[in-house]
């Protein structure tokens, strides 16, 4: 995510780094490149101007108070100007009545179906929500079809009417139907175009004001850059709408929509898509999302997504094991699992601070534990649950059954084995002691 971005910020502090102090020339020098690489990454000009004359006039202003480096006073203001520029604070939804409505706009391809799904599962399974989806785009019988399929995968009722041609009546006919069955949340996935169309503004302006909603989502392809800041102007103009959300924030885009959005249009982003999968959603926060930009990593976030996946009970009845050493193969494939849930293994490394620069280059795709997968899927149930069990001929069989090396089977086992004695001295408390004790000082 904005690794172009991030790069060129670097480059442009650097004429600061080496500096003892700030001054009108070493600044402007600096504000050129971080102008620079705003533009480039198609940060509105305007709003690239406005935020380094803004940056400029900080770092100016508190050079005399601090004792800190010219670079890392420089990173502290731009982090909190990036922090205003996306939106300051955290823009939550909002549910103000039951069932709460929410609409979604944007144009054909932006995400919104996609979103509409992911953001159902996110109410059901964070906020203990009871969506109800309704499939109101009349004109593609596929869209309708897409969303009931979603439906299907996350267990989440879809309101669709096959007959109608009325995308204000299904609209009305999918709240009728939530307040029946006792849906607290009606998300309405509308019909886009391909471009900015005056029918489809019309028609959604009339399901606007037939339902009354009380969020309006607006979905943008981030990868749009200008242009999706542009078609956010219109749809702003035409139906208020009560926050953006960014799909495809995953892809390499160059980070211009999440930066100019709030600026032009005045309205927060409230979600990022970061992927095709159900769970590839985030709430959008703007001051972690300007760590990030900076290669500050963004670790609340990581961490978050941590606990979304384990279960504490789990984690418990885990801990009992590891203690009495009985952590096995079956654990170890679905702690696997776990992690691979989590999200694009590329984007978790990018939240630790320091290893998205690092990893920068490197391809991790979403198959980076296949390799182990197959090599534990290749072992007999008394294997997985026996690890001691696994002499050599049984390697080989294994190696041979998952193509994999024997080699490679060896690593792992050793692997699974190093791990599992620094877990038994990790839960023993005496033994950690002994562990610490023997630290050199
Ligand atoms: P709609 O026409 O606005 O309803 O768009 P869709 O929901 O059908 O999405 C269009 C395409 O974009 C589909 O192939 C989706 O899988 C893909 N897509 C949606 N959101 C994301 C995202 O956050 N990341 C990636 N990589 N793909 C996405």
């Amino acid at each position: 995510m904005f690794e172009n971005l991030s790069d060129k910020l670097d480059r442009a502090f650097k004429v600061l780094k080496g500096q003892g102090s700030i001054t009108e020339i070493n600044v402007a020098e600096t504000m050129k490149e971080i102008r620079k690489a705003l533009l480039d990454a198609d940060v509105n000009y305007k709003t690239a101007k406005s935020f380094t004359d803004e940056v400029k006039q900080k770092a100016l202003g508190e050079n005399v108070l601090t004792t800190i480096s010219p670079g890392q006073l420089l990173t502290k203001i731009m982090n909190d100007e990036l922090t205003a520029l996306m939106g300051g604070s955290t823009s939550e939804l909002n549910f103000p009545a039951t069932p709460t409505v929410i609409l979604i706009a944007g144009l054909n391809g932006a995400g919104k179906t996609t979103f509409s799904g992911k953001l159902a599962n996110f109410l059901k399974t964070q906020k203990n929500k009871k969506p109800l989806l309704v499939a109101d785009d009349i004109y593609r019988p596929a869209a309708i079809n897409q969303l009931q399929v979603l439906g299907e995968q996350i267990g989440i009722p879809v309101y669709a009417n096959l007959e109608s041609k009325d995308p204000v009546a299904i609209a009305r006919e999918g709240i009728a139907q939530a307040k029946q069955n006792g849906n607290n949340v009606v998300i309405i996935d509308t019909a886009g175009r391909l471009a900015i169309d005056e029918a489809m503004m019309r028609e959604i302006e009339q399901v606007k004001a037939a339902v009354n909603p009380h969020e309006i989502l607006f979905v943008v392809d981030a990868m749009t850059g200008q242009d999706a800041v542009n078609t956010a102007k219109v749809f702003n103009e035409r139906l208020d709408f009560t926050g953006a959300v960014l799909t495809k924030l995953d892809g390499d885009t160059r980070g211009g929509a999440a930066l100019s959005i709030k600026s032009v249009v005045n309205k927060p982003i409230k979600f990022i898509g970061t992927g095709e999968k159900m769970e590839a959603l985030d709430v959008f926060h703007p001051d972690r999302m300007a760590s990030r930009i900076l290669g500050m990593g963004d670790v609340v976030s990581l961490v978050e997504r941590a606990q979304q996946q384990f279960d504490e009970k789990e984690a418990a009845e885990l801990q009992k094991k590891i203690r009495k050493n009985k952590f096995d193969f079956n654990d170890f494939y679905s702690q696997i699992q776990q992690i691979k849930k989590m999200g694009n293994m590329k984007d978790l490394m990018g939240m630790i601070p320091g290893v998205g620069k690092m990893m920068k280059d490197v391809e991790i795709g979403d198959d980076a534990f296949k390799g182990i997968e197959a090599i534990i899927q290749s072992m007999t149930p008394y294997e997985k649950s026996n690890p001691d069990s696994i002499n050599q001929s049984r390697r080989n069989r294994i190696a041979q059954g998952s193509g994999t090396k024997l080699e490679e089977v060896n690593r792992l086992i050793k692997q699974f084995e190093d791990m599992r004695k620094v877990m038994k001295q990790v839960s023993n408390p005496a033994a950690m002691a002994n562990l610490m004790r023997r630290m050199p000082k």
